[in-house]
């Protein structure tokens, strides 16, 4: 197969969304001659733009705990570092609790949490009403803080880091679909669009919900299957509480639901539909906003007046136990993994991106191998992740 040269790379990036942008940026510092393919416009028109913008480190899985820790270094020093504002807010996630249930699961995963380095506590109801101000104080037992988690905004972040890749020697192409990888005696060569072709000896499935569409080019099929889910922002109102609350019970055709008010008063939030609705479809439903706004306003009872401004519907990209796919394909060389980040791929994409171009480097830490561990491909699927 004859490609031109100018077409030749180190590391073809397939998605510029929430993973694909910051490994892209990990890359380029690191120098290695990397291209971005996307099949849309302009970075992080995916699933990156349907994210609220939560950024947590406070989850029950070392390596989500170890790459979110990284990644909360590098959302929450940006500004400081680079001078664009992303909207950081340093608001912490609370979990507030009502029955014993929630209790003795937050309880249980706080020592593997403290062990991983998260400041976190299990606080009781007065430090949770002065964080949540107007909170249904009924029966309400305590939950978990963590302060040092906090939110940005993924349309600025992304494109800030858009920038800083460009300005590290990465190339982008947009409008350019990936039809095919190229496998050559069982080793990556390249990738085909519906418009030309490029070679590089790595190939990153950062194809996010498309993941799994995409690696059966090569003849891999990867367990990553997309269900919706949809989000919803107000009219702004003056800011009185800045951390991401979430709810742990289940209600009606639901499981937990979660929501902040961002730096300009607005309230963002999601649910989580039980059972999941499993597909691509991501049109609006009429069954969203009564099913949460009716939890939200049960829980936080200020918020009834509020109006919505908008909503809209996105995709998880979901793995059987809630873990993202991180790591070496081992029947097709140069294929790696980047994908199957469920809920939580904006608040991983930086640290799991500087662990991509570790391992295309060749220099992964001891940290990483706790991350690439627990993220492999080839673990076992069965147990799943308790803050998912
Ligand atoms: C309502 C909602 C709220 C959410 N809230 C949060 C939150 O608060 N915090 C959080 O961390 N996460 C949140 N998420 C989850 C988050 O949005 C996703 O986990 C994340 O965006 C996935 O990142 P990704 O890079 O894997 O996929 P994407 O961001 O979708 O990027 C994949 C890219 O690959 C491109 N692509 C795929 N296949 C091809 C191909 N063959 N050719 C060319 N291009 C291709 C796509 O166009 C896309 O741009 C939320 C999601 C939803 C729906």
């Amino acid at each position: 197969m004859t490609v031109m040269m100018m077409n030749d790379y180190e590391a073809i990036i397939v998605g510029a969304g929430s993973i694909g942008v910051p490994t892209a940026m990990a890359l380029g510092e690191a120098g290695v001659k990397t291209l971005v393919l996307d099949k849309h416009a302009s970075p992080g028109q995916g699933q990156n733009k349907h994210a609220i913008g939560g950024i947590r480190a406070t989850h029950s899985d070392p390596g989500k705990i170890l790459a979110c820790l990284r990644s909360l270094e590098i959302f929450s020093s940006w500004e400081e570092k680079f001078g664009d504002n992303i909207e950081w807010l340093k608001g912490g996630y609370t979990f507030p609790v009502y029955r014993r249930k929630e209790e003795a699961a937050l309880k249980s995963i706080l020592p593997i949490q403290k062990q991983f380095g998260l400041n976190i506590d299990f606080v009781g109801p007065e430090t949770i009403r002065e964080v949540i101000p107007g909170i249904n104080p009924e029966e309400l037992i305590g939950g978990t803080f963590s302060p040092d988690d906090g939110s940005a905004s993924p349309l600025l972040s992304i494109n800030a880091f858009y920038r800083h890749a460009r300005a590290a020697g990465v190339q982008f192409r947009f409008k350019e679909e990936i039809k095919q990888i190229i496998v050559e005696n069982e080793k990556v060569i390249g990738v085909a669009t519906d418009r030309d072709q490029y070679t590089a000896a790595v190939v990153v499935d950062a194809a996010g919900p498309r993941s799994r569409k995409l690696c059966k080019t090569a003849g891999i099929d990867i367990p990553v299957i997309p269900d919706s889910h949809e989000g919803a922002i107000t009219e702004p109102v003056q800011p009185f509480f800045t951390t991401m609350v979430v709810d742990l019970r289940p209600g009606p055709g639901s499981k937990n639901y979660y929501f902040y008010q961002n730096k300009h008063g607005q309230i963002l939030f999601c649910i989580t539909p039980d059972p999941p609705i499993v597909g691509t479809d991501i049109r609006e439903t009429s069954v969203f906003l009564p099913q949460v706004c009716s939890r939200m306003v049960r829980l936080l009872p200020r918020l009834k007046n509020l109006r919505v401004r908008r909503v809209w519907r996105g995709l998880y990209p979901m793995t059987p136990d809630g873990s993202p796919i991180l790591g070496w394909n081992r029947d097709v060389r140069g294929l790696l993994h980047a994908t199957g980040m469920c809920g939580q791929g904006y608040m991983l994409g930086p640290g799991a991106g500087e662990v991509v171009a570790r391992m295309v480097t060749g220099k992964p830490t001891a940290d990483d191998q706790v991350i690439l561990e627990g993220f492999s491909p080839y673990r076992n699927y069965g147990k799943e992740e308790a803050l998912k």
